[in-house]
């Protein structure tokens, strides 16, 4: 599905030093290189504070933490996501509160969004899914309404721009109070390892966040609040600012290798290829295909036979996940078209390394397996 060890070689030379230069200063842990790649990060979001962290499931947690909720506030998440968005609501105590997604974009359906808002709703938690971003003007413009906190869920769409329907630019992750990020290897900006980030223009926030992820301390061994150990390294900020120069650029590879897809599969009737939004670019952590009246384990196997992955990003939706049954209660609305996505989506190969011959033999070897 993505081809690490190519992208490797292609800047090893950099990534080796600056792997080296770690190992050698043996600052491993809070090393100079974290504070860099955390202003280089806010300086390319444009973003005033940037906070390392652990993981993005970590950056969720400490953002839900740092903005102060408690057992009984509600959180509102969407139905089509990565578990991670709404483990952390429910490991805090808080209420998840689960809406359906749009069938063209996959985000959260903001038409959905304000009938499961109560007065214990406290926060929203977009997720910007596959590369693409939620339709933030209108979660904004609902959340100011309601006065609630957004958390954007940026692990998959690191660098996506959002277009304000005022005309202004802003990258994803940046707009609401707080946005998350992942660097888990194989999202758009990955590390070797586990990593993440929160990012937030608010000063206070951006402190708040910094000493919960530093066990609730402010001034050493003086504890202000319960906090957690969540650290960026020094060896992965290293890797990550060799690899943020090249953000662009691999986000334009995905791009290009999404319309090379596009164009090879569109007109066949057996299938959907990706919708773009007219609020933001996609970047394609996936490209997700809906398959029509298809029997997809069978076309799974035709191309495992010809050794192409293909992955069901997400099998089975949040609300009807087993670790999810006590939270049944608040959620009995419609879930229609999350549950149709996950009988349904197929996500192909997609990376930064692709050529065109492979895509043109992934693309033929799925019309094929359609019978097209
Ligand atoms: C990957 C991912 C996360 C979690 O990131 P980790 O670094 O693996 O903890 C959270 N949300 C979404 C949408 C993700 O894709």
């Amino acid at each position: 599905m993505c081809d690490l060890k190519r992208q490797y070689q292609r800047i090893k030379d950099e990534v080796d030093v600056a792997i080296q230069e770690v190992i050698d200063s043996s600052a491993f842990i809070k090393g100079k290189e974290v504070g860099l790649f955390q202003d280089e990060l806010a300086s390319y979001l444009n973003v005033r504070h940037v906070i390392g962290c652990a993981n993005g499931t970590d950056a969720l947690q400490i953002a839900l933490m740092a903005l102060g909720l408690k057992p009984g506030d509600e959180v509102i998440t969407p139905d089509f996501t990565f578990i991670a968005t709404v483990e952390v609501v429910a490991l805090l105590g808080l209420t998840p509160i689960i809406v359906d997604v749009d069938p063209s974009t996959f985000t959260m359906d903001i038409s959905k969004l304000e009938e499961a808002i109560t007065p214990n709703t406290k926060a929203i938690i977009p997720v910007h899914l596959f590369g693409q971003c939620a339709n933030m003007d209108e979660i904004m413009r609902i959340a100011q309404k309601h006065n609630l906190y957004v958390v954007e869920d940026t692990a998959q769409a690191l660098g996506a721009d959002y277009y304000h329907a005022e005309g202004k630019i802003a990258k994803a992750g940046t707009i609401g109070t707080i946005g998350t990020t992942s660097f888990f290897p194989s999202k758009n900006l990955g590390c070797y390892g586990d990593g993440g980030a929160l990012f937030t223009n608010d000063d206070e926030l951006a402190a708040e966040i910094r000493s919960i992820a530093n066990h609730g301390m402010k001034v050493r061994y003086h504890h202000d609040r319960i906090g957690v150990n969540s650290r960026l390294d020094s060896i992965q900020a290293a890797i990550l600012r060799v690899k943020l120069k090249y953000l662009d650029e691999y986000n334009a590879s995905r791009i290009n290798a999404a319309n090379a897809y596009d164009n090879l599969l569109r007109s066949c009737s057996k299938l959907i290829t990706p919708k773009r939004a007219s609020w933001s670019n996609h970047i394609f952590h996936q490209y997700t295909l809906k398959l029509v009246e298809t029997d997809r384990a069978k076309v799974q196997k035709k191309l495992a036979e010809k050794g192409i992955p293909s992955m069901i990003y997400y099998p089975i939706p949040l609300h009807k996940q087993k670790a999810f049954e006590p939270y049944k209660q608040s959620n009995s609305r419609s879930f229609q078209v999350s549950e149709l996505l996950s009988d349904s989506v197929l996500s192909l190969p997609m990376h930064t390394e692709l050529t065109e011959e492979e895509i043109k033999f992934i693309a033929d070897s799925l019309l094929e397996a359609l019978n097209y």
